[in-house]
């Protein structure tokens, strides 16, 4: 069995395959990954290249609304800073936000066609289109206050010498915000093969709390300041979806990641469209989803690190 990056182990057991991609998990840390990993050329050229991101873009509200949250909070961890760092800033919606509080922004977008969207052309002067790996050679001089990594980490091969690196372009007392799937969560637990979040070869990585604090131990230089969980309402979807089929091998689950619809619906859709809406997104979700978070079994991590 392979041995696990994060802690170390061994104690490591096969646990689903999708098409030709097979995951393990730790059971010691509990962390979830991809063996043998994707080689790094080839994950460079996929985001270069293939790498879309259809929710991002359909989530801009959603999106907007939590970045102020976040960018709060960042503010009051290190009220004295300014200089902020998005590593996959995607259609730059937080940068934009962290842009219009004036904070001093900068990010970094490997893929192309996602650097191409209106608002990084607009900050264009301060997103750079390069891997990390690439970023890091020229630019590691610039240090920041701030470092964001939403829905990053879970896509690298080498989530230690990553982190490290990270480390660097931090200023001492500076923060980093991680938001990554949670593995101990009631989604993971209903899913369980049919993870909606187990999508090869773009997540290499699934951590719980307990695993990431594996990492940061072995780093040192940190202290977790705040770890908390929160869902959205398609994860509740998730849930009762693989409730109501009471079976944990369907077809892939990809409730996270809605494809917009490129063809009028017809009448009968757009029926069950309106019913959808008003039954589950006005009565339902509002109503069950905060349950998902109860006891820190969110479906989405997010930890608020000091570099000391
Ligand atoms: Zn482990």
């Amino acid at each position: 069995m392979p041995t696990c990056e994060i802690c170390g182990s061994n104690q490591t057991e096969f646990f689903h395959k999708i098409e030709n991609y097979s995951y393990y998990q730790c059971h010691n840390c509990t962390a979830l990954f991809l063996h043998p990993r994707p080689p790094l050329q080839i994950l460079t050229k996929y985001y270069r290249s293939d790498f879309e991101y259809t929710a991002g873009e359909a989530n801009e509200e959603q999106n907007r609304l939590r970045a102020g949250k976040i960018l709060a909070k960042l503010k009051e961890f290190n009220s004295r800073g300014r200089k902020l760092l998005d590593i996959g800033s995607g259609f730059g919606y937080f940068l934009d936000e962290a842009n219009n509080l004036n904070f001093r922004v900068s990010g970094v977008e490997p893929a192309k066609k996602i650097y191409k969207t209106a608002i990084n052309l607009r900050l264009k002067t301060k997103v750079k289109n390069l891997s990390f790996e690439k970023y890091y050679e020229r630019y590691k001089s610039q240090t920041f206050d701030f470092i964001t990594l939403t829905h990053l980490i879970e896509h690298i091969p080498y989530p230690h010498d990553f982190i490290t690196k990270v480390l660097d372009l931090l200023n001492p007392g500076g923060i980093l915000y991680i938001e990554t799937p949670n593995l101990n969560s009631r989604l993971f637990k209903a899913e369980k093969t049919n993870y909606t979040f187990l999508t090869p070869p773009d997540h290499i990585w699934l951590f719980s709390l307990a695993s990431l604090k594996f990492l940061f131990k072995k780093i040192k230089r940190v202290e977790i300041l705040r770890a908390s969980s929160y869902s959205q309402p398609e994860h509740l979807m998730g849930i009762l979806k693989t409730k109501l089929k009471n079976t944990g091998h369907g077809s892939k689950n990809n409730s996270n990641r809605p494809s917009t619809p490129s063809l009028p619906m017809s009448g009968y859709r757009r029926g069950f469209q309106n019913v959808k809406y008003l039954f589950f997104d006005k009565l339902l979700a509002p109503l069950f989803t905060p349950w998902l978070n109860i006891g820190g079994y969110g479906s989405i991590l997010e930890l608020y690190i000091r570099k000391s």
